[in-house]
């Protein structure tokens, strides 16, 4: 089981949790919402081979983390995966948007120049502002789209920019998201739950529970199981040896 964008640190008993990602999943990326986060989830997952923490600042809290910056910036050198980062467009969120593309722009610059990074990108209601800067600035680093929900158009502009898809469960229950996946090359997605903020039967979708996202995938597909399952971990290997 692989889940290449989980808040492991938000749930509600993370060394609990730890245990049964360390038995059940082979690979988890704990992506983080600040980079004082990052530390700490670091530290309390260090040690444990089938995690792997990403430095985040949440493009939601960032004008109210902005302080944490500079200190954001000097881990880049210490991490391998960068994430939870990104632009986010909603309406709330609009009156930080040009500081969120500087601080998007800033990161990006900065891991261009240490060779790049396994990225994990937030991208709601900035598709095509996220699209722009991967294109003019990204040419090291590996972009992976999570939770994509742009055009169709924009997920072919995507697939040309090189960019890997994560996907989760609830981008199957709408047409929309349906179709998005359809869209994206089987050698380009990676599983993911984003949990805890995606639910099911009243609870948090957990990092094992990836199954049905390779299942649905298989019926889209028309491909076995096991074949389907065969790629998504060849595609795990790919972005583990992008590091
Ligand atoms: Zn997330």
């Amino acid at each position: 089981m692989i889940d290449f964008h989980c808040h492991l640190d938000l749930y509600k008993n993370p060394l609990a949790l730890m245990k049964e990602v360390e038995k059940r999943c082979d690979f988890v990326l704990a992506v983080t919402t600040s980079p004082r986060a990052w530390v700490k989830t670091s530290q309390v997952f260090s040690g444990i081979g089938n995690i792997s923490v990403g430095l985040g600042l949440h493009p939601e809290i960032l004008a109210e983390r902005i302080q944490e910056r500079e200190l954001f910036m000097s881990y880049i050198s210490k991490c391998s995966y960068l994430g939870e980062i990104g632009v986010d467009g909603s309406l709330c969120n609009r009156n930080s948007l040009s500081m969120q593309e500087s601080f998007l722009l800033e990161v990006i610059k900065v891991a261009e120049k240490q060779g790049g990074k396994v990225m994990s990108l937030h991208s709601r209601n900035a598709s095509k502002k996220i699209l722009q800067i991967i294109e003019s600035e990204v040419y090291s680093s590996t972009p992976i789209l999570h939770w994509f929900t742009g055009t169709l158009n924009e997920v072919e502009w995507a697939i040309s920019l090189g960019c890997w898809f994560s996907i989760n469960p609830k981008m199957f229950l709408n047409k929309k998201g349906i179709e998005i996946v359809k869209k994206i090359p089987l050698s380009k997605i990676i599983p993911e739950t984003d949990g805890p903020f995606t639910e099911h039967a009243g609870r948090p979708y957990m990092p094992w529970e990836v199954d049905i996202i390779l299942d649905n995938l298989s019926q889209m597909h028309r491909i076995p199981l096991t074949e389907i399952g065969e790629i998504i971990s060849n595609n795990a290997e790919i972005l583990q040896k992008k590091l």
